[in-house]
């Protein structure tokens, strides 16, 4: 077959359903037509969704549903509002009336369709191009009205197709006299081609099959001599597998013409297979661009392809039925493959994949669904001989199952691509019921369960796509601590993902009202304004939503202080959730409790990590676990464990009355909303509880000797009262300051605990050259006196409390979980 001559410079574009959908999208691919050059071709599928129910209309029409018409009517008053829309008057009558005739005669065929009780193939065929022959002359009437020189042609008139066993093949020779006489007869510069639809060399109406206007536009690339054929879709490109059902599918650059027919095989609808044919003989490069996103380049496919991913897609075929004939007396007899696949061939069922194992001791094989019973009678009834002597078992059918392939050109060579497959569907817990190889290497596929087949698709995705370290993080509370948490992710997760590969990925917050739920990622720039109208707060949904089973770690970040939402870490690290949290609630909760978190825990994964329950963003935790781990015995932990009293009596030197401070830090918002959660020591109490378990004692807080400083006669009434009150117990503060002073010591407020269990919180006195009289501001200070440690205790000091630290205390913990 001889090209067109070189002197014009073809170029055919594709616009597919999803481009086409209403008249906002027309008139946008008419704006990209304006800009392209000429001579070009547009080849169109139908208006999305028009195929499907014209099939719809075809298929019931033999059982004379009351509502046939109907459906007619109203398919046919959507078109006609379209067009009114796109068009007015003196443009739009003739297409109305062209409407109107193909109204009464999609009206003729359903009716006699209905009479004959039966809806043939070639019915089917007729009624379901009607889609592609309305886009076709609306779309050259937008254009024509927009003054391009444009002209609709049927396809059904020009592309002639024999139907073979392997589905349509294009009678080149008789396509191209009509379409030379076609095109003999009118001179636009841009033509617009029905996809989809051509007629048998009798001049029958049929269609290259679903989604076949990819395959119409390669063959008028062809019979063109086109330079370049564009796929116009809306997606940005070939993806590393279907967006809709892996939210991290990448946009491939290039593919090579092998890799892109084998994706379409397997399933990527993006583009037919059948297309590469006539590219590739003429060596014509496909570009897949986005409609909506014209701007980006796309994904080139053509013959070499490019160095990058050794592994380019994942797709899956759904509605496969697996069978699987078997027998101890096909081991070593020749011929079964090639007498059980003729069988299959005979009945017409097609066969999608094989799979022998090397014992010959079975062979396997996938066919769609719906052909399942045929499957199974031809193989029977070919082996008829052998079941009945017992040498062949039986033809065991598993229904409802999905085949995964992954899909590379230099997979090949490369060693590792299979155990990386394999490997992440086994963790993700998906059962593998046959394994192929294609014998071009270019794909391996895996037949798993239906219902596992999507989670198989991103588990094996993720395996190839996402960093190891990709952390799937949840975020409970945004108060100041969350808040200021998710600011920092903000700020680092760009250089994080660069230079560490670590990939944060905050896909939610929570508070007790309201959630935010992302795919991907919460936009962190603006997560403020997206949670004020956010969805309802749903703990469950949440944690349901951030868990997925393609991110490799999931990791919930409480940062409340709220024991409900401690009371659920056992279950999230049952469920091999991290948890990471500067709330004291948990640790504190009954010795019982804290061991069974303590056992969820264990191990390598999940890990449970709250460093900021104790000396926010200090080290403390994190010191004591290895002093413990390294074989040394703590003695004494003793320790300023709470900013707001290390301020207070940092700041109380007798210059002023103690409530006078007091009221300053308040006001500075130093202190709790309101202080007597501060002044009660209970803070304080429950961090020794921490430390003590952390040693290894078995402590309730209840144990904790806990010497408060709210007076008795203050511990009710309101905030207000407690505050105007306050100055009556000043002088009491002030003579144990004299006191202090009169011995050269300074107060200050201390946790303490002995490795004999005793355990207390209560002001002390201390001599001026002490640690714990030389700290500033909100310093803590922790003073750890161990075997190793016992004349010179190990300190461990600086700022002790607020946000900024305390969230930088927790997202040391996120990165930790990643190391
Ligand atoms: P059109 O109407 O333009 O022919 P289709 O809906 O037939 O569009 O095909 C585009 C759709 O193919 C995408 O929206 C996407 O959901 C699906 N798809 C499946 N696999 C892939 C893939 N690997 N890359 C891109 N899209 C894919
Ligand atoms: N309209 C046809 C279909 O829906 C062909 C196509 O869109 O490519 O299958
Ligand atoms: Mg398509």
């Amino acid at each position: 077959m001889e090209a067109e001559s070189s002197s014009q410079h073809w170029n055919v574009h594709k616009f597919g359903g999803t481009s086409l959908a209403d008249p906002d999208r027309i008139r946008h691919v008419a704006g990209l037509v304006d800009d392209m050059p000429r001579p070009t071709a547009l080849v169109v599928s139908a208006m999305g969704g028009v195929t499907d129910r014209l099939l719809g209309l075809a298929e019931a029409a033999p059982d004379a549903p009351d509502d046939l018409h109907a459906r007619l009517q109203g398919l046919c008053d959507e078109q006609r509002a379209v067009v009114t829309d796109l068009l007015s008057g003196e443009s739009a009558a003739p297409l109305l009336r062209a409407l109107d005739t193909d109204v009464d005669d999609l009206d003729d065929v359903l009716r006699a369709t209905r009479l004959m009780r039966s809806a043939p193939e070639t019915v089917r065929d007729l009624v379901a191009g009607y889609g592609e022959l309305w886009s076709a002359r609306l779309l050259a009437g937008v254009l024509r009205a927009e003054g391009m020189s444009a002209v609709s042609c049927n396809a059904r008139e020009v592309l002639v197709v024999e139907h073979g066993r392997l589905g349509p093949v294009v009678d080149w020779a008789a396509t191209r006299r009509r379409f030379a006489d076609w095109r003999a007869g009118q001179d636009a510069d841009v033509l617009v081609i029905t996809g989809f639809v051509a007629s048998t060399v009798d001049g029958v109406p049929t269609t290259l099959g679903r989604n076949g206007s990819d395959y119409s536009a390669a063959i008028f690339a062809a019979l063109l001599g086109a330079q370049a054929l564009t796929i116009w879709t809306d997606t940005d490109g070939v993806m590393s597998a279907d967006p809709r059902y892996v939210p991290d599918a990448q946009t491939l650059d290039s593919l090579t013409y092998e890799e892109a027919m084998e994706l379409a095989y397997f399933g990527a609808r993006v583009i037919h297979p059948r297309t590469m044919a006539p590219a590739i003989d003429h060596e014509i490069p496909i570009t897949i661009r986005n409609t909506f996103a014209p701007e980006k380049p796309g994904t080139r496919i053509h013959l070499e392809g490019s160095g990058d991913a050794v592994v380019k897609g994942f797709s899956t075929i759904d509605e496969v039925a697996l069978l699987n004939l078997e027998g101890t007396g096909m081991i070593g007899v020749p011929g079964i493959a090639r007498r059980l696949f003729d069988a299959l061939e005979d009945h017409d069922v097609s066969v999608i994949l094989i799979s022998q194992g090397s014992s010959e001791h079975s062979i396997c094989y996938a066919v769609p669904q719906s052909q399942a019973e045929e499957a199974r009678a031809a193989t029977e009834q070919a082996f008829y001989a052998e079941m009945d002597r017992g040498q062949i078992q039986r033809v065991e059918v598993t229904p409802n199952c999905s085949i995964l392939a992954v899909i590379g050109d230099r997979m090949s060579g490369i060693p590792g691509v299979a155990a990386t497959f394999f490997g992440a569907l086994g963790d993700a817990g998906v059962n593998v019921r046959a394994i192929a190889q294609g014998s071009s290497e270019r794909n391996i596929s895996a037949v798993v369960d239906g219902e596992d087949a999507q989670r198989a698709l991103r588990a094996a995705h993720a395996g190839f796509y996402l960093s190891k370290r990709t952390l799937s993080i949840g975020v409970i509370g945004a108060g100041n601590v969350g808040a200021a948490l998710l600011d920092q992710i903000g700020d680092q997760v760009e250089r994080l993902r660069e230079e560490q590969d670590i990939d944060l990925r905050v896909r939610g917050v929570t508070t007790t009202d309201a959630m935010l739920r992302a795919e991907q990622s919460v936009d962190l720039g603006d997560w403020r304004a997206a949670l004020a109208d956010g969805e309802p707060a749903d703990l469950e949904a949440f944690v349901d939503h951030v868990q997925t089973d393609y991110h490799p770690h999931t990791v919930l970040v409480d940062c409340t202080a709220s024991d409900e939402v401690a009371r659920h870490y056992e279950d999230w690290l049952k469920r091999g959730i991290h948890v990471v949290t500067p709330n004291k609630r948990a640790n504190t909760a009954s010795w019982a409790s804290y061991q069974a978190l303590k056992a969820a825990s264990r191990g390598t994964r999940p890990h449970y990590l709250y460093e900021t329950t104790v000396g926010a963003g200090l080290p403390i935790i994190q010191t004591l676990e290895n002093l413990t781990e390294t074989g040394d015995r703590v003695q004494h932990i003793e320790g300023i464990l709470s900013g707001t009293l290390s301020y207070l009596f940092n700041a109380f030197d007798g210059e002023r009355p103690f409530s006078e401070i007091l009221i300053q830090a308040k006001e500075a918002g130093f202190t709790e909303p309101d202080p007597r959660d501060d002044l009660s020591g209970m803070d304080v109490a429950r961090k020794v509880v921490i430390l003590a378990r952390e040693m290894g004692l078995r402590l309730e807080l209840s144990d904790v000797t806990l010497e408060g400083l709210v007076p008795d006669a203050l511990r009710d009434g309101t905030v207000e009262e407690f505050l105007e009150r306050l100055p009556e117990h000043d002088e009491t503060m002030t003579d144990i300051l004299r006191t202090a002073q009169a011995e050269g010591k300074v107060l200050r407020f201390v946790g303490s605990v002995k490795r004999d269990g005793t355990a207390s919180v209560r002001l002390r006195r201390y001599p001026t050259d002490h640690a714990f009289a030389r700290i500033s501001h909100t310093d803590n200070i922790v003073r750890f006196q161990t075997d190793r440690y016992r004349k010179n205790p190990l300190i461990v000091q600086g700022p002790g409390a607020g946000p900024q630290v305390t969230a930088a205390g927790v997202f040391a913990d996120l990165l930790r979980l990643m190391t």
